[in-house]
């Protein structure tokens, strides 16, 4: 059997004392504070946030460290352990979409949103260390924005993070829904990444313990508990380690293509099919009747379909019957293979030698075209499906992925 790589998540001292220490190297001074954010996996509900659908993250252990110290300008430099290009520098002034390239603009890019929102908010000296993998679908750049997010909340008094009590609750879900706000700017606008709002509203509104129904249609969240250790049960990641980018294409097409679906059947969002009592045949067939509108009838089956099935792993979260969502897993991620064609084959790959392997369900998760799948498995089989996953991988003449155990975490602070 191949041994699995793991990527644990740093305890908090040690991303901490990362991120200092990063400061003090590059500036020579100590930072005013450190703060942290998440990454996140989804559980379910994947392509549905930019239709006003629900989804259901969790937020992950492996969190982004953000070490600042306030300027006197309207300066910002900044510095990444996982960016060896060295010290950037920008003026806030000069901040505009477009304007910024490569990871700053993920950074810049929440200040120049808060700006835009009214904050007052100037220029700061930043090190950024992380153990939340890197473009692999679990949503390092949500982490990144909201560190910084909820750096400049703090140091600026911008009262809005509020605080995070010990059980892993945010004490202000509302000012936090605007700081994903600003953070979805920055992604959009300054980053170009046409990405929806799961991503920022798990790593800034998740609760310890829980996972986040979101409803992007209006922002609502409710926390449902997620235990699955209580249910003898884990959820292994697997980081296949292929390509994948938001920014490139695929992602984009799919979004318009769910537009121009939406607009061709008069609603507002695909969301409003999903809700439709009638169910979705009569959509389908409308569609199908339009100038090549064959090719949207499989993309809008899959949000459809998706946004139900988020629906049904929490009625069976609420009924605690946890193995129930093992085959909603299975269906979500054939949905996304066949219907909205984002799998890709390492994605497949994993899922099927997790499921092979005793996994009771299994799908890919995050954006897709590369990325992460997940597992639920036995506790007691955490070892042995990342084995036979690596083992699959390995056989194929694929890199090796990369292994980690999620557990619902709590959001930033
Ligand atoms: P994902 O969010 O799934 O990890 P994305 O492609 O959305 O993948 O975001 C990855 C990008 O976010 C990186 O290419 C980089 O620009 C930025 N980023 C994320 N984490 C860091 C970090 N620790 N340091 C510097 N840049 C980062
Ligand atoms: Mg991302």
């Amino acid at each position: 059997m191949t041994t699995p790589v793991w990527t644990p998540a740093w305890d908090r001292t040690e991303g901490e004392r990362r991120a200092r220490d990063l400061f003090v190297a590059t500036y020579g001074a100590a930072p005013e504070g450190v703060w942290s954010a998440p990454g996140r996996v989804n559980l379910i509900g994947e392509h549905t946030d930019y239709n006003g659908g629900l989804a259901l993250p969790i937020a992950l252990p492996h969190r982004t460290y953000a070490a600042v110290a306030r300027r006197d300008d309207d300066v910002v430099r900044l510095v990444s352990a996982q960016e060896p290009s060295g010290v950037r520098e920008v003026r806030l002034a000069d901040a505009a979409p477009g304007a910024v390239g490569g990871w700053a603009a993920y950074v810049v890019g929440v200040a120049w949103a808060l700006r835009e929102a009214g904050h007052a908010v100037g220029g700061f000296d930043l090190a950024i260390d992380s153990c939340v993998p890197f473009g692999a679908g679990l949503s390092s750049s949500a982490a990144l924005e909201a560190s910084v997010a909820v750096a400049l909340d703090a140091l600026h008094g911008l009262g809005l993070a509020g605080t995070v009590d010990a059980a892993g609750a945010a004490t202000d879900d509302a000012g936090r829904a605007t700081l994903a706000a600003v953070c979805v700017r920055a992604e959009n606008e300054m980053a170009g990444a046409p990405t929806g709002g799961m991503d920022q509203a798990a790593s800034l509104r998740a609760r310890a313990g829980h996972a986040l129904l979101l409803d992007c249609r209006d922002g609502a969240v409710r926390h449902v508990p997620f235990d699955l250790a209580a249910h003898g049960l884990a959820l292994l990641v697997v980081d296949t380690r292929a390509e994948h980018s938001h920014v490139d294409g695929e992602y984009a097409q799919r979004r318009a293509a769910c537009e121009e679906a939406a607009r061709r059947l008069g609603v507002g969002s695909l969301r409003d099919v999903a809700d439709d009592p009638r169910g979705d045949a009569w959509a389908l067939e409308a569609l199908a009747a339009t100038p090549d509108g064959e090719a949207l009838v499989p993309r809008v089956r899959h949000v459809v379909s998706e946004i139900a099935r988020v629906t049904a792993f929490v009625a069976a979260l609420d009924a605690d019957a946890v193995e129930a969502v093992g085959p909603l897993m299975d269906a979500s991620h054939a949905s996304l293979r066949d219907d909205y064609a984002v799998s890709c084959r390492e994605l497949d790959v994993a899922v099927d030698a997790a499921r092979a392997a005793g996994a009771r369900g299994a799908r890919m998760t995050g954006g897709g075209f590369g990325g992460s799948a997940i597992a639920l498995v036995g506790a007691d089989d955490v070892a042995g499906v990342a084995g036979a996953v690596a083992a699959a991988f390995a056989e194929r003449g694929l890199a090796a992925p990369a292994f980690a155990v999620a557990v619902a975490a709590p959001p930033a602070g």
